[in-house]
C-alpha cells in the first residue's frame, strides 16, 4: 500500500455519520484518484458529550462507500476490540490516532490484536512532541509482523496556541524521516490547521519538505459535520486544492540545473564550515573572558552586558533580513553556550586549584 513513489492521498470525513453521508462524500471523491477513503468510526474526543462516533454500525457504510468508487477504506482503532470489529468488516487499512500513540499499553494492545494479520497500518504522531514515542508505536507494530506501515504527521498540542490547532513542528517529522528513512510520512493538514483557510499552505509545505502524501478531511456539508466542522472541505474544494499543489522534485534532473545547485550547495558547505569555526573562536574568547573573571572574582552573568549584546545583534540581524524568531533562538543558544564555557573555566579549574 505505502510502497509507492506516488503521493499517498487520503480523503473522507472526520466521522462516519450515516450511510447516505458516506455515499454522497464517496461519489464526490470519485475522480480524485484517492489512495484511501477515510472515516472515523470511534472518535476520541477531548471532552465528553461531543459526538463519539457511530461505532461498529458504521463499518459497513464506510466499506460500501469505498466499494462504490473502488477505493480501499481506512478507520482509526484505539483498542483491541476495535481492531477485531474493523477486520471483521473488511476495513483495508487501520490507523492509530494521536491520543493513542502516546500510550504504549494501548498501542501494544492493538499490536497484539494484529499478530499474524497482514494489514497496512498508519501511525499518527503522539499529541506531545516526542519522536521516540512515535517510533516506539511503529516498532511495536513491526514486532508483531506488520510490514506495511506509514506515519501520519498531524501536529502537536500546545496550550494557548492561536494560529494552528496543533503546531506542525516540522523538525519532528523530519527527524522521523532521518531516523526511519523507510517509513513514508503522510501529512494531515486538517488536524494541524483546525481551519480551512490554512490547509493549502500546510499541504504545499509538506510537499516541499518531500513528505509522502496527504490526509485531508472532506465532507459534502462541512459546516454541518458532526465533528471537526471548521476544518473540513467539500470534495470539490479538495480536488481543486490537490490539483493546484506543486510537486517539486527532490533532485534536479537537468544537468545544468543540478550544476547550479551544486555550486550553491558548495557555497553553503563553505559558509557552514566558516560559521562553525567562527563559533569556536567566539567560545575560545568567551573562555578567555572566563579566565579574566575568575582572576578578578567577577560574576559570569552580567545582565546589562547581555541585554546590550542581545538587542544590538538582534537589530543587526533583523536589518539583514533574519527573522526575529530565529535570532531569539540563536542568540539565546549562543549566550547559554558562552555561560557554560565560562562556567567550566571558572569552576572546574577552581576545583582543580583546591
Ligand atoms: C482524526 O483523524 O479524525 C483524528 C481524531 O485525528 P487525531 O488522532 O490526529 O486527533
Ligand atoms: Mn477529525
Amino acid at each position: 500500500m505505502f510502497n509507492t513513489t506516488d503521493k499517498i492521498i487520503i480523503a473522507g470525513p472526520c466521522s462516519v455519520e450515516t450511510e447516505e453521508q458516506m455515499m454522497t462524500i464517496a461519489k464526490g471523491l470519485r475522480a480524485a484518484n484517492l489512495t484511501l477513503l477515510r472515516g472515523g468510526i470511534w472518535k476520541p474526543r477531548t471532552r465528553p458529550n461531543s459526538f463519539e462516533g457511530v461505532g461498529e454500525l458504521g463499518l459497513p457504510w464506510l466499506k460500501s462507500a469505498g466499494e462504490l468508487i473502488g477505493v480501499p477504506v481506512t478507520t482509526e482503532v484505539a483498542k483491541g476490540d476495535h481492531v477485531e470489529m474493523a477486520l471483521n468488516a473488511g476495513v483495508d487499512v487501520l490507523w492509530i490516532g494521536a491520543r493513542t500513540t502516546v500510550n504504549p499499553f494501548a498501542v501494544q494492545e492493538i499490536a497484539d490484536a494484529l499478530k499474524g494479520v497482514d494489514i497496512p497500518v498508519m501511525v499518527k504522531n503522539p499529541v506531545n512532541p516526542d519522536v521516540d514515542l512515535w517510533m516506539g508505536a511503529i516498532e511495536r507494530l513491526s514486532a508483531v509482523g506488520i510490514k506495511d506501515i506509514a506515519a501520519i504527521h498531524r501536529g502537536f498540542s500546545s496550550y494557548g496556541q492561536k494560529v494552528y490547532r496543533n503546531v506542525p513542528m516540522w523538525e519532528l517529522p523530519i527527524e522521523l524521516k532521518v531516523r526511519m528513512p523507510e517509513i513514508k510520512i503522510i501529512c494531515d493538514p486538517s488536524h494541524i490547521c483546525g481551519r480551512r483557510d490554512l490547509l493549502k499552505a500546510v499541504a504545499q509545505k509538506s510537499y516541499d519538505l518531500d513528505m509522502d502524501g496527504l490526509m485531508i478531511e472532506t465532507h459534502h456539508l462541512p459546516d454541518e459535520a458532526w465533528s471537526d466542522a471548521s476544518q473540513q472541505i467539500t470534495p470539490s474544494v479538495f480536488k481543486e486544492m490537490i490539483s493546484e499543489l506543486i510537486i517539486r522534485k527532490p533532485e534536479a534532473q537537468d544537468l545544468n540545473l543540478s550544476k547550479s545547485l551544486e555550486v550553491l550547495r558548495s557555497q553553503i558547505d563553505q559558509i557552514d564550515h566558516d560559521l562553525i569555526q567562527l563559533l569556536a573562536t567566539r567560545m575560545k574568547t568567551a573562555r578567555e573572558i572566563g579566565e579574566f573573571k575568575k582572576e578578578n572574582d567577577i560574576t559570569i552573568l552580567q545582565l546589562g552586558r547581555w541585554k546590550e549584546i542581545h538587542d544590538a545583534r538582534k537589530a543587526l540581524g533583523e536589518n539583514l533580513g533574519l527573522s526575529e524568531k530565529f535570532l531569539e533562538v540563536f542568540l539565546n543558544a549562543l549566550h547559554k553556550e558562552s555561560i557554560n564555557q565560562q562556567n567550566e573555566v571558572m569552576n572546574i579549574s577552581r576545583s582543580l586549584d583546591k
